[in-house]
């Protein structure tokens, strides 16, 4: 397991954080915290980087946090310029064409390619944090330790005292992000508009189905997604490489245009989407860990936020533990899972309710009324500072914590989640951690 040291000087009072797992949650955590003067260990299983998945966006409120780091020039150039997206109905006909903010509320939204964005965080940690050492059996101690360990999550299971059993999503998505030179998408006038005059985005909409496309670098690559039924009963979120003939059987009656995009991919792959319920709590019983990014709580495509949430979660942590000090540090653990949880589960909420009013399209009501299904741009998502929001409130949370005790999340009114998180509460009351 690789570690990068990202020690800040030697204050007494500084906070101690172990944070396990260097996906975009645990890098801002990090990052923040190395900028909020705690001292921070960061694990990553992985020694080396590779350039792993497709597609991935962050709304305008993770937009503020790079720019606040000083990342805009860095991001920018590499992301996906989308002026307008075309959506249709899967006959074709156009629903309408949505024009795209490179700003929204105030901040840049960055599209891009996972990986190559991936890439320049850990740029980042190696180069400015601190030199990497390997620990293999060492035990590693910290005033609290964060899990941030992605969808498979480890920690996840230690935090709780059980495995948190995801079910299927009846959904899965093909993915795929290629060259377009050579794969025929130029020469294709059934594809061609993607790529020939910068970057562009279209979609398709039809009953539990949804197909988006874009070109990215000034239409040199392309990636597109199909999301579809699939009963498959897998144990985790996964990928497989996918089978095109499966793929094209989708859209098999659809406006031909999909097809030929599609058929463009020289491969992909099967993604399957499990769900997992809202977690009972994201901390140990003595708030000593905290989960952070998907080990808390995975998020569909559909709501295009996983990531961004995943780096608020990591501010927040950060600017909580700089405000109440290395002795409080579980009082800061609590506050974060308040402030939180309710934010981060109404944002969860989106990915269901973007797919449904999707795959469910009336096709003469979308018509007269494009504005049901167009992209989603909410303030309340988009318009939300982290970091100024902890600064502002952990007073008034810790306080509340401090004087009413503390709760665990309150499920009253999510019934989905309910039933097996109650089960689940007496076991974890008990717990020691
Ligand atoms: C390989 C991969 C490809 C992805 N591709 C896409 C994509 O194309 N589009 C998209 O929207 N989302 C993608 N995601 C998901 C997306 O990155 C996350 O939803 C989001 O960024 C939340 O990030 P996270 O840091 O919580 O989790 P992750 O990004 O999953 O990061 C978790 C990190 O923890 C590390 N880790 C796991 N276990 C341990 C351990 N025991 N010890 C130390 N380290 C550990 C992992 O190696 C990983 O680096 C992908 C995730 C992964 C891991």
């Amino acid at each position: 397991m690789a570690a990068t040291n990202c020690s800040n000087g030697s204050a007494e009072e500084k906070v101690k954080i172990i944070i396990v797992g260097a996906g975009f949650a645990g890098f801002a955590c990090a990052i923040e915290s190395k900028l909020k003067g705690h001292d921070v260990i960061l694990l990553e299983k992985f020694p080396k980087l590779k350039i792993l998945g497709d597609i991935i966006s962050f709304g305008a409120n993770a937009g503020r946090i790079f720019e606040r780091w000083g990342w805009h020039d860095r991001f920018w150039p590499i992301c996906t310029h989308l002026k307008t997206f075309h959506l249709h109905t899967w006959k074709g006909d156009l629903i309408s064409a949505q024009p795209l903010e490179e700003i929204r509320f105030g901040a840049h939204q960055y599209n891009g390619h996972r990986g190559e964005l991936h890439e320049i965080l850990i740029d980042h940690a190696q180069n400015t944090l601190g030199a990497g050492v390997v620990v293999n059996g060492e035990r590693l101690s910290a005033d609290v330790v964060v899990g941030a360990d992605g969808v498979r999550s480890k920690a996840r299971e230690k935090v709780l005292g059980y495995f948190d059993k995801p079910r299927p999503s009846g959904y899965a998505v093909y993915r795929a992000w290629f060259t377009a030179k050579g794969s025929g998408i130029e020469e294709d006038p059934m594809s061609n508009y993607l790529v020939e005059d910068g970057d562009a985005f279209y979609g398709w909409i039809g009953k539990d189905v949804h197909f988006l496309c874009s070109s990215s670098k000034g239409g040199r690559d392309v990636s597109w997604v199909i999301t579809h039924k699939d009963e498959a009963d897998i144990e985790e979120s996964w990928s497989f490489p996918g089978k095109m003939e499966d793929v094209l059987k989708i859209v098999e009656d659809w406006d031909p245009r999909c097809a030929a995009i599609l058929s463009k991919a020289p491969s992909c792959v099967d993604w399957k989407l499990v769900y997992r319920d809202p977690l009972l709590t994201w901390l140990s019983r003595k708030a000593r860990i905290a989960l952070i990014g998907d080990a808390a709580h995975p998020f569909l495509p559909t709501s295009a936020q996983g990531a961004s949430q995943a780096i608020e979660d990591g501010v927040t942590i950060a600017v909580n533990l700089k405000l109440a000090g290395k002795k409080n540090a579980q009082l800061a653990l609590r506050a974060f899972e308040k402030m939180r949880y309710p934010r981060v589960r109404k944002t969860q909420i989106t990915g269901e309710t973007n797919r449904d009013k999707w795959h469910n399209a009336d096709e003469d009501k979308v018509k007269k009324d494009p504005e049901s299904v167009k992209l989603f741009n909410e303030e309340w998502i988009m318009g939300h500072n982290a970091e100024t929001y902890a600064f502002e409130h952990y007073a008034e949370v810790a306080k509340d914590i401090q004087e009413n005790g503390y709760k665990l999340p309150d499920l009253e009114d999510d019934d989905k989640a309910k039933e097996r998180v109650m089960e689940a509460r007496e076991e974890y009351l008990a717990r020691a951690i």
